[in-house]
């Protein structure tokens, strides 16, 4: 009986884990499924330029997957049993395992505030960022936008749809600062760019309803609004929590040094769904890059674990953001090593450059998510075969 590997999720880090894991293991002693609620590989880097207007490229898991031996099944996991090992899925059925990799990324933070999930859209998953662009092509060249938040994805939003969308009033609302967090130069860049695209900003501005058509703030500011785009922060879906594993107040995995999940050691995460501390001592960021170091780790992990070698100990690193204000305008903030912005930044061109660069690689690496080479060196140890006992 094979040891049964399953992954849930094949985002940047379920995929990339996915692929690492059989181009390693031998075909013969273990059997590796992927679920995934979409047929394809959703580049969530890109997904405010799905809304604004821009095409990306389809990118299947059934090609991405081909030859490698991973059984992909598109559906999408309800509820999760760590203690009969076993996943149930929406067509009611169940997949049991004897290893989890948990990568089911984040969704948004809602804050609880009334109106956001019937009014509001957003481009944290792929439906919802077409669902943004349709309301944009409704709209033409007239018409309020107002994008809430003033982190990245709020930042990218708003720098987007400006540029793309020229006749519409873009404004942005934080509670906070907007970029806030950057250091001097690449604020003044970020601010100079809102400028130049139009973008009104309004900060220490808190959003307490959102209405068909206009929005409120708890200082009494009313916003007029054809498209509310709601990007204040990531949220992880509640599946983890209510399945009985140590979950963080935030609902993210509580994982130790080596991406076990601290309750339930067969269950291991990575990607935004992982509480990690990072090399810094300081929680990982939600972040593409974070998905990737913790991809790492989680996979050398479970090599390590089942087929009898030392773990290897990887990087869990954070060097910095990257920020895109459109196609052709960027930010490379780098930050030190209590994750603090550094007071320089890359700005302007060249770092819309190294941005593209960064997303193309990313792409191309998801597709090839095995690099062409399946080694499938490993064997199971002794002692680590199937205990598939208790999944149904
Ligand atoms: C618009 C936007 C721009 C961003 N820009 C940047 C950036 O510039 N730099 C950066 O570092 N980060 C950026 N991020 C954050 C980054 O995309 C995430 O941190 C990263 O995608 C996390 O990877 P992941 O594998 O954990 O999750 P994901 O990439 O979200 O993958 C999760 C996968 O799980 C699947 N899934 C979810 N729920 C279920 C379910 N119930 N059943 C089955 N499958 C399910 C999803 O379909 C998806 O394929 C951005 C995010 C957004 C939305």
């Amino acid at each position: 009986m094979k040891h049964r590997i399953v992954v849930l999720g094949a985002g940047y880090a379920g995929a990339f884990s996915a692929g690492f894991l059989a181009r390693q293991l031998h075909g013969d002693d273990f059997e590796i499924t992927v679920v995934n609620a979409e047929p394809d590989f959703v580049e969530r880097l890109r997904l405010h330029q799905l809304a604004a207007g821009h095409d990306l490229p389809h990118r299947p898991l059934a090609e991405v997957f081909a030859g490698t031996g991973i059984r992909l099944r598109v559906a999408r996991v309800t509820a999760l049993d760590v203690d009969r090992r076993r996943v149930t899925l929406d067509e009611g059925d169940h997949l049991g395992y004897d290893t989890l990799l948990y990568t089911l990324g984040s969704t948004i933070a809602d804050h609880g505030v009334p109106g956001v999930a019937e009014h509001a859209y957003n481009v944290a998953g792929r439906p919802s960022a077409l669902r943004l662009r349709a309301r944009l092509d409704d709209l033409g060249r007239h018409g309020d936008v107002l994008v809430v938040g003033g982190n990245l994805t709020a930042i990218e939003a708003a720098t987007e749809i400006a540029e793309a969308r020229p006749g519409l009033r873009v404004t942005l609302a934080t509670s906070g600062e907007v970029g806030g967090w950057l250091g001097p130069k690449a604020r003044r860049h970020l601010l100079r760019a809102f400028d130049r695209l139009g973008i009104a900003v309004h900060e220490h501005t808190t959003v307490e309803r959102v209405e068909q058509s206009a929005v409120f703030a708890a200082d009494g500011t009313a916003f007029v609004s054809d498209a509310t785009v709601w990007a204040a922060g990531f949220a992880v879906h509640p599946i983890a929590a209510a399945s009985g594993l140590a979950v963080e107040p935030n609902g993210q995995i509580t994982a130790d040094r080596e991406l076990r999940s601290v309750s339930h050691p067969d269950v291991f995460v990575a990607g935004d769904s992982g509480f990690v501390v990072g090399g810094n001592g300081r929680p990982l960021p939600m972040s593409c890059a974070s998905a990737g170091f913790t991809g790492q780790q989680a996979t050398a992990t479970i090599i390590g674990e089942l087929t009898g070698r030392a773990i290897k100990r990887t990087s869990l690193s954070y060097v910095g953001n990257h920020v895109s204000l459109g196609r052709k305008d960027a930010i490379f903030q780098f930050v030190d090593g209590d994750a603090r912005a550094k007071p320089g930044a890359l700005c302007g061109r060249p770092a819309a450059w190294v941005k593209s660069a960064i997303v193309g690689t990313s792409g191309w690496a998801i597709s090839h998510p095995t690099f062409g080479k399946l080694d499938h060196h490993y064997r199971a140890a002794a002692g680590a075969p199937s205990r598939g006992v208790l999944a149904a």
